[in-house]
This record gives C-alpha cells, structure tokens and sequence, in this order.
C-alpha cells in the first residue's frame, strides 16, 4: 500500500503546529543557503515547508538566505531550484533576504536608536569570556565595555563600519538583549559584520552583512509566514526570534521546531562531500553513492519515493536517526508498485539451443507488470542461441539447485517449454564456461503438455534484426562508507572508504523492452518530471526492474549506443552486500 503522501500533516506535531495558528492564511518557506547542494535531509524540509502549506491551501516561498557572500555560490541557486522543482513543488515566489538589506540596516538603526543595539569592538576571545568562557565555565558573565556607549556614539559608529572605517572583525553591531538569561541566544548576539566580499546580488554596495539570527526572524516577517518551521537546533533561538521582532515592533510570525532527519552510513556535510567529490573518491556531486538530492535523481530513486519515504518516518520533534537500509527499502517497495520489468543479464553466457534450426524467431510476448495489464505488453525475440546469467548455470549438477545444469530442465521466462543442457564448453585458462548446449523440449506430437520446470529464469534472445541484444554497462553501487558511523572511524571517514563500492559489470545486456520503455519514460509517472515531454525525459527517468536482480535505471553516460544502467537498489535487502 502506497504511503498516503499528506499523512504527516492531518496528525501528530504538523497537525497541533497547525492548530495553534488555524485563523491565519498558510504561508511558510524553505529557506536554504544557497551554499553547497542539498542533500537527503532537505528532501524533509522542503516536504514539511511546501507540503504544508499545500496541505493547507496557504503558499510556500523559497527564500535564498544569502547573508554571506563568502560562502555562496550563483551555481547552488539553480540547483536548489531545480530540486525543489524536481521533487513536485513550486514556490509561490522565490526570495532573497538580500533584497532586503535597505530594509533591515533601517531596522538595525531604528534598534540602535532605541538603545537595543550597540557597536562593539571586542575580539572574538574578548567575547567568548563575556559569555562566560568555553561553555560557560570559565567565569561568570560580564558585559562589554562598549555595551553602556550612547546610542548616538554606536549610531555614528555602525554608519561608519557601514562606510568603511574597518576591518572585517574589527567592529560587530550587537544586540543589547539579556545577559542573565540563562538562554545563550540572549547573550547580545551580533546583528552585523563586516565581510569584504561583494555580493552576488548587491555587489560592492554592502560592507557589513547582517547574521542569521537578525534576518531570518525579520524577513519571515516581511513575508507574513504563518509558520516558521525549522529544525530544533533552533529551538533556544526561538527566544531571540521573538525578541527582535518585538524589539523592532514587528508582526511576529510563530516559529516551531522538528528534529532533523539523519542518514547514518554516510557523510552529508557540504566540506566532507566536496572532499570526496575533488579527491576522485566519487564521479561527482551527483554521484549514485552520494545522499545530495542530485545524486539520488542520477540514482534513479523517483521523487515520489524520497516524499514517501519522509511521510513513512512522521514529523516530530525527535531526531530521526535512519540506516541506509531503512531508506532502500522504502525505495523499493515504491518501485516494486511502479516500475515496469524486463529482462536484464549482468554476466551473459550464450545457450547454443542445438534442435533448433539456426534462423528460428519467435516472438514471445511479456508484460511489463506481472499484476498490472495497464503496464502493456511487449515481444522480446526468442532464438537459437540465447543468453542467460552465468549463475544460472552450473556445471555440475546438484539436488538442490534448480536452474540450467548438465542433464537439468529449466524454464526461460514466458518461452513456452523448457530448454535441458545437453553438454558446455569452457575456456581452459580462464576456467570460465563459454557456451551452453541445449535442447528446445518442445514436445514432438504437438501436445502441449510438459513436465512444468521448477524455475524460470531471465534470458536475452539473439536477433540482428531485432537489434537484440542490447549491450550494457551495468554499475553496482554498494554502500560507500563500511561502517554505520563514518565519522567516528580511526582516522575519519575518509579511512572507511569502500573499496568496493562500484562494481561494473562491462559485457552486460538487456531486452529489447528498454527501447519502448526509453519512450514511455518518465515511468512511474511523477509529479516533479512531468512537465518532461515523453521520450525527452532525462535518463534517470527510465527506470525498471531487472527480473531476479534488481532496479535499475539509465546513466547520463549513456551516449549513442553506448548504454550505460545504475542500479538503484537490489531486489532484496540481502541480495544487495
Ligand atoms: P547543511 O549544513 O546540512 O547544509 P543547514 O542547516 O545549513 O544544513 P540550510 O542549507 O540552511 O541548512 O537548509 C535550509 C533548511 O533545511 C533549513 O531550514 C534547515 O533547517 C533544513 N535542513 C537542513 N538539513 C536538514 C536535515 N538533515 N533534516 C531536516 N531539515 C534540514
Ligand atoms: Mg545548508
Ligand atoms: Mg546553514
């Protein structure tokens, strides 16, 4: 049963969230920085922010936290776009904090008028003894000389930090909030830096920049948010998020936390993933191995699995702590419903099928669903020489196993007898089986009766004319870390690298249902690859079950004839290593 993908809202934290505001119209926001690429955790964000206010018939923006030149990149903006986007979403309007700078420096003066902000000009360790030292035990707090200035002094001093009189850490513009509050987000946060970067979108027009904690509260405001979700490391910054916007005597929006949604096996942060990404370790941002939204999609995992996945776990405060394992699965069970199946070979072996004669073609006919007739059908050619995997096929025969062995029946999927290995030949040196000998047991009076072989298994049929096979490079991606916690890995979660997290399969092959399924894709039909015109949809979107080994979809290395597949989980949880 496929998970209703608004669970999360109609109970639990999202629905009393909901509650403690009704009479308000839903606005919300997803409000990355646009400093590196997003990754599974976000999928979370962008479910609750967007969903919710769908849910709700309100709207969501997506606003651009670009406060620091220093960390931002024009190239994250249209990524975090195009995610978003994949994943069936659209913001009612994208924003930037930044086109609010005029605003927010009048409200820092306006603050600083009123005597709740003041210029400081303490160095970092000056400050971190005022707040009591390293974690607070090193003394008691005290305030800063320059806490008790005039206001006209910090005035004409923040103007000046504002004009260029100094240098990057020389004078900060801080909140005068309240240092014998036991919260530490009360302890005269810094409104205003200063950053010698020019912006990518105010350009050499701002020296100073405001922090986090002076935007966010406000420009929520500016955009009328009814509800202010963001993760619960927020959770003591809710106090100074009140106290700004009362302090600037501004509408107040509500702000509400839940807890993150953690992958454990792997590395999310954005400096540990750019060093795997430059140091080779991977192909890139959008590895299959890498949890970054881009590469699930190169995966070939469809958005609606990722949003399922999200609702399976529920929304609340508790950090969700998840297993890769626990992610696939849930991949699984969606393609399992989705997907249409053709026959795939990761290591092909030819059956020489001696009593037929050497131009026999049939078609055979094959679902794509073994369930759903709506899938449609198609025909695969069945001939003399025809290809099956290397491990259906055993040399020396035993009671326990049964596929192709010397003297052994086995059934070829949808081919309407079985074929029985009559002798095989082999490559010495390798020790490798080449061929396969075999009879067509097609019984010789016409009757249709047969001993029913105890398996079936996947085969490719050999036609030139049908252009069959179709050859095939097949990637493997197992887990890319070998223990649950990388990070906490002697010497780090480089050192616990697999080295077996790719594995090629060069000389596979496949049916020639991709062809036709390479046409219908995007298959499943998903909202965030809809407005992708039939037959132009990006290669990822041609997914499908391999029978009997896994799911698999196309590469963006696919090029010309060159096909190129990604696994994107195998069929089982133990199959996979
Ligand atoms: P990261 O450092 O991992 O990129 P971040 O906290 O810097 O994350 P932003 O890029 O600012 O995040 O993310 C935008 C929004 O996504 C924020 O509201 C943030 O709380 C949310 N978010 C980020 N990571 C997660 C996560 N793992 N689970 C749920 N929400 C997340
Ligand atoms: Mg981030
Ligand atoms: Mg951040």
């Amino acid at each position: 049963v496929p998970i209703d993908p608004e669970s999360m809202f109609k109970e639990g934290f999202l629905k009393s969230v909901y509650n403690e505001k009704s009479s308000k119209r839903v606005v919300t926001r997803f409000p990355p920085e646009p400093n590196g690429f997003l990754h599974i955790g976000h999928s979370k964000a962008i479910a609750i922010n967007f969903g919710f206010a769908r849910y709700h018939h309100g709207v969501c923006y997506l606003r651009f936290d670009d406060t620091n030149p220093e960390a931002e990149e024009e190239k994250y903006f249209t990524a975090i776009e195009d995610m978003i986007q994949w994943l069936g979403f659209t913001p009612y309007k994208v924003t930037y904090s930044s086109d609010n700078f005029d605003k927010l420096y009048e409200l820092a003066e306006a603050l600083v008028r009123k005597d709740d902000a003041y210029v400081c000009h303490c160095t970092d360790t000056e400050i971190k003894l005022q707040k009591g030292g390293e974690k607070g035990t090193a003394g008691p707090r005290y305030a800063c000389p320059h806490r008790d200035r005039p206001p006209e002094e910090s005035l004409a001093e923040f103007r000046a930090m504002r004009n260029g009189k100094y240098k990057p850490r020389e004078a900060f513009l801080r909140m005068k909030q309240d240092l014998t509050d036991g919260n530490p987000q009360m302890w005269d946060l810094a409104a205003y830096r200063i950053l010698e970067k020019p912006h990518h979108r105010t350009g050499h027009k701002w020296r100073i920049y405001p922090t986090y904690d002076f935007t966010h509260c406000l420009c929520d405001s500016f955009e009328d948010i009814s509800h202010s979700l963001c993760t619960t490391e927020f959770q003591l910054s809710r106090v100074s998020y009140e106290w700004l916007c009362d302090a600037v005597e501004v509408y107040k929006p509500m702000q509400r936390e839940y807890g993150r949604l953690n992958l454990t096996g792997t590395v999310l942060s954005k400096r540990k993933l750019l060093k795997l990404v430059e140091d080779h370790h991977v192909r890139g941002w959008d590895d299959p191995r890498l949890y970054t939204l881009i590469g699930l999609r190169r995966r070939g995992v469809p958005p609606g699995a990722i949003l399922s996945f999200v609702n399976e776990l529920g929304v609340s405060t508790a950090l969700t702590s998840i297993q890769i394992v626990r992610f696939e699965q849930s991949v699984r069970r969606y393609l399992e419903q989705t997907v249409p199946r053709l026959m795939l070979l990761l290591d092909p072996i030819p059956v020489i099928i001696d009593n037929l004669p050497d131009d026999y073609v049939e078609d055979i006919e094959l679902p794509f669903s073994p369930k759903d007739p709506s899938f449609g059908n198609h025909t695969v050619p069945f001939s003399k020489t025809v290809f099956i995997d290397r491990v259906d096929f055993r040399e020396v025969d035993s009671k326990d196993f049964f596929r192709l062995a010397p003297g052994k029946s086995v059934g070829l999927l949808k081919v309407p007898f079985p074929i029985k290995a009559t002798s095989f030949e082999k490559d010495e040196a390798s020790g490798l089986v080449t061929a396969v000998h075999a009879d067509y047991e097609k019984p010789e009076d016409g009757s249709t009766s047969f001993k029913k072989p105890k398996t079936y298994i996947q085969w490719v049929g050999s036609s030139p004319a049908h252009s069959s096979p179709i050859n095939a490079e097949v990637r493997i991606f197992n887990p890319l870390f070998k223990s649950e916690n990388p990070d906490a890995a002697e010497g780090g979660y480089l050192n616990d690298i697999n080295a077996a997290s790719e594995e090629i399969h060069p000389n596979a092959m496949i049916e020639i249902g991709l062809e036709e399924i390479r046409k219908r894709a995007p298959w499943p039909e998903e909202e965030g690859e809809k407005d992708v015109k039939k037959g132009e949809a990006g290669w990822e979107t041609v997914r499908f079950q391999g029978m009997r080994v896994g799911y698999f979809c196309m590469d963006r290395d696919c090029d010309g004839d060159k096909v190129v597949l990604n696994r994107i989980v195998s069929l089982k949880e133990d199959a996979g290593k």
